[in-house]
């Protein structure tokens, strides 16, 4: 148990003392003279933000290139274009390209009394904007390569979702760097215990798929749950005779993602409005809703929705549950049950058993 070391507010020290600062300890003018314990104020930091937090995509492969970072934007765009409140969280620290994807190349933020503001990325028909945080708003230069240890990285990923003022968002899409080291495992720890599940990027040719299961198997040993597989650059229409091919043949990748009981959720093209695209600052499914790749995309978003919904109801569920056994078992209950003539008394409490009984089951 941390002591505070501010006399008069709590004597016993049982409850540490919060500056009650919205940003980590590290960007305080008074760090220095501050006697309060920084290891709680970063965990109740973090805490504060994910408890306004409802599903978390962590979106991964176990490649650069692949596509994750568009994927990343495309699926947090149209989650806000079915009116979700949606984060994206850039913690790629190599590429931090969010920025990018968003509109937002060259901007900064601005440290405040409620920590760093996210980027508001507003488009018509948003009802609410993409929160979007990166390490890109906080670099001097855009082209400062981050050259970092781990320790550094490890921080980094506190201040992503404890120092960004996040707010109350439906979903926080995490855009992860590529492959199962330290910043995936720091995040991996900081999140457990909250709705986290992963979302796969990668292209069908056999050399990314071999590094995907990787990220399947991280997953499955840390007990997290995975959406699906988005296969990137899935089939090229030709745009002079409008013929379709695959570059990547796909068979071994349907093949090997069944073998691991993982689905497939959604098969991108490669498109030249994809590739150009990145530039243009507007995530494609919101600039060209009609067209093939938002249509593509459709589908992965849909599964993000599905299982926050499933995740949601499964909640409610239980929280149902706990709350009519806690009044089964509770006196209140006996004594209203008392209040029944004796001769229904027993079919009514057998009626409420089992309607227990039937919230247990899975739906
Ligand atoms: P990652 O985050 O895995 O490094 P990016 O999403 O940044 O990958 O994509 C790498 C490059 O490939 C970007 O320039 C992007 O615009 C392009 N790209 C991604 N997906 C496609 C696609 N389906 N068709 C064409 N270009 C794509």
């Amino acid at each position: 148990m941390a002591v505070s070391h501010f006399p008069g507010r709590d004597p016993l020290a049982l409850v540490p003392e919060d500056c009650g600062r919205g940003h980590a300890c590290q960007f305080c003018p008074e760090e220095e003279q501050c006697k309060l314990d920084k290891g709680q104020h970063e965990k109740r930091l973090i805490e504060s933000r994910l408890a306004q937090i409802g599903q978390i995509i962590m979106v991964m492969a176990n490649k650069g290139g692949v596509g994750k970072s568009t994927v990343s934007a495309n699926v947090a765009a149209g989650l806000a274009a079915q009116g979700y409140r949606v984060g994206v969280a850039d913690a790629d620290i190599h590429g931090p390209n969010q920025s990018r994807f968003f509109g937002f190349v060259g901007q900064r933020v601005r440290l405040g009394k409620q920590g760093l503001p996210p980027k508001d990325f507003e488009f018509f028909g948003l009802e609410h904007p993409v929160k979007v945080g990166s390490l890109a708003f906080m670099m001097e230069r855009d082209d400062t390569p981050i050259v970092w240890r781990d320790a550094y990285k490890h921080d980094f990923m506190h201040h992503l979702i404890g120092s960004f003022d996040w707010g109350p968002l439906d979903f926080l899409v995490i855009d992860m760097p590529p492959g199962t080291g330290n910043e995936l495992i720091t995040l991996a720890d900081m999140l457990e215990g909250h709705d986290v599940a992963a979302l796969l990027a990668t292209t069908p040719q056999e050399v990314a798929l071999m590094d995907s299961l990787k990220a399947v198997r991280f997953c499955q040993e840390r007990g997290m749950p995975m959406i699906g597989v988005v296969e990137n650059m899935a089939g090229v229409t030709c745009p002079h005779c409008s013929g379709h091919f695959h570059v990547f043949p796909r068979s071994h990748l349907a093949d090997a993602l069944a073998a691991a009981d993982v689905a497939s959720v959604a098969q991108i093209p490669l498109s030249l409005a994809l590739s150009s695209g990145s530039d243009t600052g507007i995530p494609i499914v919101l600039s060209e809703p009609e067209g093939p790749e938002a249509q593509a995309f459709a589908p992965a978003v849909d599964a993000c929705v599905a299982h926050a919904k499933a995740g949601f109801a499964d909640a409610a569920k239980q929280s149902l549950h706990g709350l009519a056994q806690a009044s089964l078992e509770s006196d209140e209950l006996e004594q209203a049950l008392g209040a029944v003539p004796p001769e229904q008394r027993d079919a009514l409490r057998q009626q409420l058993e089992s309607l227990l009984g039937n919230s247990n089951e899975p739906s």
